[in-house]
Protein backbone atom coordinates (compact mmCIF):
# COMPACT_ATOMS: atom_id res chain seq x y z
CA UNK A 1 0.00 0.00 0.00
CA UNK A 2 1.21 3.36 -0.71
CA UNK A 3 1.34 5.43 2.10
CA UNK A 4 -1.20 8.28 2.54
CA UNK A 5 0.00 11.84 1.79
CA UNK A 6 0.03 14.74 4.65
CA UNK A 7 -0.24 18.37 3.89
CA UNK A 8 0.88 19.76 7.77
CA UNK A 9 -0.01 23.40 7.97
CA UNK A 10 2.05 25.05 11.55
CA UNK A 11 -0.34 27.12 12.82
CA UNK A 12 0.85 29.98 15.01
CA UNK A 13 -2.11 31.12 17.51
CA UNK A 14 -2.59 34.86 18.16
CA UNK A 15 -4.69 36.73 19.90
CA UNK A 16 -5.86 40.34 19.21
CA UNK A 17 -2.74 41.01 17.05
CA UNK A 18 -0.54 39.51 19.41
CA UNK A 19 1.59 36.32 17.67
CA UNK A 20 2.59 33.77 20.24
CA UNK A 21 5.68 31.52 19.62
CA UNK A 22 5.25 28.66 17.47
CA UNK A 23 6.81 25.65 19.27
CA UNK A 24 6.50 23.31 16.22
CA UNK A 25 8.57 23.33 13.50
CA UNK A 26 9.16 21.18 10.09
CA UNK A 27 11.47 18.78 11.76
CA UNK A 28 9.56 17.81 14.74
CA UNK A 29 6.52 17.46 13.02
CA UNK A 30 8.97 15.02 10.95
CA UNK A 31 10.07 13.45 13.72
CA UNK A 32 6.82 13.05 15.34
CA UNK A 33 5.90 11.44 12.08
CA UNK A 34 8.19 8.78 12.59
CA UNK A 35 6.84 7.66 15.67
CA UNK A 36 2.91 7.85 13.97
CA UNK A 37 4.24 5.51 11.29
CA UNK A 38 6.15 3.20 14.35
CA UNK A 39 2.70 3.09 15.80
CA UNK A 40 0.42 2.27 12.30
CA UNK A 41 2.70 -0.06 10.71
CA UNK A 42 0.89 -2.70 12.75
CA UNK A 43 -1.80 -2.38 10.56
CA UNK A 44 0.48 -1.61 7.22
CA UNK A 45 -0.96 2.15 7.17
CA UNK A 46 2.13 4.74 6.40
CA UNK A 47 1.81 8.18 6.07
CA UNK A 48 4.24 10.78 4.49
CA UNK A 49 4.77 14.34 4.48
CA UNK A 50 4.18 16.15 1.20
CA UNK A 51 4.04 19.40 1.91
CA UNK A 52 4.67 21.56 5.16
CA UNK A 53 3.82 25.14 5.43
CA UNK A 54 4.04 27.56 8.37
CA UNK A 55 0.92 29.16 8.16
CA UNK A 56 -0.41 32.37 8.75
CA UNK A 57 -1.56 32.86 12.84
CA UNK A 58 -5.07 32.42 13.85
CA UNK A 59 -6.31 34.99 15.78
CA UNK A 60 -8.43 33.12 18.18
CA UNK A 61 -8.79 34.38 22.07
CA UNK A 62 -7.73 31.31 24.86
CA UNK A 63 -10.84 31.32 26.21
CA UNK A 64 -12.55 29.74 23.67
CA UNK A 65 -9.92 26.91 22.21
CA UNK A 66 -10.22 24.78 24.68
CA UNK A 67 -13.72 23.76 22.19
CA UNK A 68 -12.10 21.14 20.19
CA UNK A 69 -15.29 21.00 17.23
CA UNK A 70 -15.09 24.78 16.79
CA UNK A 71 -10.75 24.48 16.45
CA UNK A 72 -11.42 22.35 14.18
CA UNK A 73 -13.79 23.76 12.26
CA UNK A 74 -11.98 27.01 11.60
CA UNK A 75 -8.78 25.75 10.74
CA UNK A 76 -10.51 23.12 8.34
CA UNK A 77 -11.97 26.09 6.50
CA UNK A 78 -8.64 28.04 6.09
CA UNK A 79 -7.88 25.24 3.17
CA UNK A 80 -9.91 23.57 0.70
CA UNK A 81 -10.08 20.22 0.41
CA UNK A 82 -7.43 18.67 -1.98
CA UNK A 83 -5.77 15.42 -2.60
CA UNK A 84 -4.31 15.55 0.48
CA UNK A 85 -5.15 14.88 4.18
CA UNK A 86 -4.39 17.89 5.88
CA UNK A 87 -2.84 18.00 9.58
CA UNK A 88 -3.09 21.61 11.67
CA UNK A 89 -0.18 21.68 14.31
CA UNK A 90 -0.76 23.85 17.21
CA UNK A 91 0.41 24.91 19.95
CA UNK A 92 -0.75 23.34 22.95
CA UNK A 93 -4.34 24.15 24.50
CA UNK A 94 -5.17 24.56 28.17
CA UNK A 95 -7.97 23.06 29.26
CA UNK A 96 -8.58 20.98 25.97
CA UNK A 97 -7.56 17.28 27.50
CA UNK A 98 -8.06 15.92 23.53
CA UNK A 99 -4.50 15.73 22.20
CA UNK A 100 -6.53 17.31 18.99
CA UNK A 101 -9.79 16.61 16.95
CA UNK A 102 -10.58 15.16 13.93
CA UNK A 103 -13.77 14.32 11.31
CA UNK A 104 -14.21 11.28 12.39
CA UNK A 105 -13.59 8.42 8.88
CA UNK A 106 -12.66 11.52 7.05
CA UNK A 107 -16.39 12.98 7.30
CA UNK A 108 -17.07 15.90 6.13
CA UNK A 109 -13.22 15.90 5.08
CA UNK A 110 -9.79 14.49 6.25
CA UNK A 111 -8.59 17.02 8.54
CA UNK A 112 -6.89 16.96 11.94
CA UNK A 113 -5.53 19.10 14.23
CA UNK A 114 -2.52 18.30 16.72
CA UNK A 115 -1.64 20.13 20.27
CA UNK A 116 2.42 19.81 21.01
CA UNK A 117 2.68 17.78 24.02
CA UNK A 118 6.35 18.79 24.22
CA UNK A 119 8.46 15.75 23.14
CA UNK A 120 8.40 13.60 19.50
CA UNK A 121 7.07 10.64 21.06
CA UNK A 122 3.94 12.58 22.93
CA UNK A 123 3.40 14.32 20.08
CA UNK A 124 3.69 11.00 17.48
CA UNK A 125 1.19 9.26 20.11
CA UNK A 126 -1.01 12.32 19.81
CA UNK A 127 -1.15 12.18 15.99
CA UNK A 128 -1.37 8.77 15.63
CA UNK A 129 -4.43 9.08 17.55
CA UNK A 130 -6.13 11.27 15.35
CA UNK A 131 -4.88 9.77 12.36
CA UNK A 132 -7.07 6.84 13.83
CA UNK A 133 -10.04 8.84 14.42
CA UNK A 134 -9.78 10.10 10.17
CA UNK A 135 -9.58 5.91 9.72
CA UNK A 136 -13.00 5.61 11.34
CA UNK A 137 -12.19 4.72 14.82
CA UNK A 138 -13.87 5.56 17.96
CA UNK A 139 -12.55 5.86 21.64
CA UNK A 140 -11.88 2.99 23.51
CA UNK A 141 -13.28 3.30 26.90
CA UNK A 142 -12.25 1.77 30.08
CA UNK A 143 -13.97 0.50 33.05
CA UNK A 144 -12.03 1.22 35.89
CA UNK A 145 -14.27 -0.95 37.85
CA UNK A 146 -13.22 -4.20 35.81
CA UNK A 147 -9.68 -4.63 36.36
CA UNK A 148 -8.58 -7.34 33.80
CA UNK A 149 -10.19 -5.13 31.36
CA UNK A 150 -9.05 -1.62 32.13
CA UNK A 151 -5.49 -3.09 32.08
CA UNK A 152 -5.95 -4.41 28.77
CA UNK A 153 -7.56 -1.16 27.52
CA UNK A 154 -5.57 1.18 29.11
CA UNK A 155 -2.94 0.65 26.56
CA UNK A 156 -4.37 1.23 23.32
CA UNK A 157 -4.27 4.01 21.33
CA UNK A 158 -7.74 5.27 21.72
CA UNK A 159 -7.84 5.73 24.64
CA UNK A 160 -8.97 9.40 25.63
CA UNK A 161 -6.98 12.38 26.55
CA UNK A 162 -3.43 12.11 27.36
CA UNK A 163 -2.33 8.72 27.37
CA UNK A 164 0.80 6.96 25.98
CA UNK A 165 -1.35 3.67 24.87
CA UNK A 166 -0.46 2.52 21.39
CA UNK A 167 -2.09 -0.67 20.80
CA UNK A 168 -4.27 -1.78 17.74
CA UNK A 169 -6.61 -4.50 18.10
CA UNK A 170 -6.71 -6.68 15.37
CA UNK A 171 -10.54 -5.60 14.84
CA UNK A 172 -9.51 -2.05 15.63
CA UNK A 173 -6.85 -2.85 12.19
CA UNK A 174 -10.11 -4.11 10.29
CA UNK A 175 -11.75 -0.93 10.82
CA UNK A 176 -9.47 1.37 9.67
CA UNK A 177 -8.21 -1.08 6.62
CA UNK A 178 -12.73 -0.49 5.73
CA UNK A 179 -12.10 3.29 6.39
CA UNK A 180 -12.94 6.00 3.45
CA UNK A 181 -9.38 7.38 3.83
CA UNK A 182 -7.67 4.01 3.50
CA UNK A 183 -10.04 3.15 0.69
CA UNK A 184 -9.20 6.85 -1.14
CA UNK A 185 -5.43 7.29 -0.64
CA UNK A 186 -3.76 3.93 0.33
CA UNK A 187 -4.91 2.30 -2.62
ZN1 LIG B 1 -9.74 11.08 20.41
Amino acid sequence: MSPIPLKVYITPFAEQGAKEAEKWSCDTAKKALNVVNTIWSKAKVAFVIKDCVIDKPLDMAKSVRNNDQRVLDVLSFRHKPDDFVHIYLVNPIENLSAGGASYQDSDPEPTSFVQWYGNDVANGRAWAHELGHLMSLDHVEIDYSNEKQAAQRSSNLMTKGLSMGRDLTNQQIGSVKGSKLVKRFGA
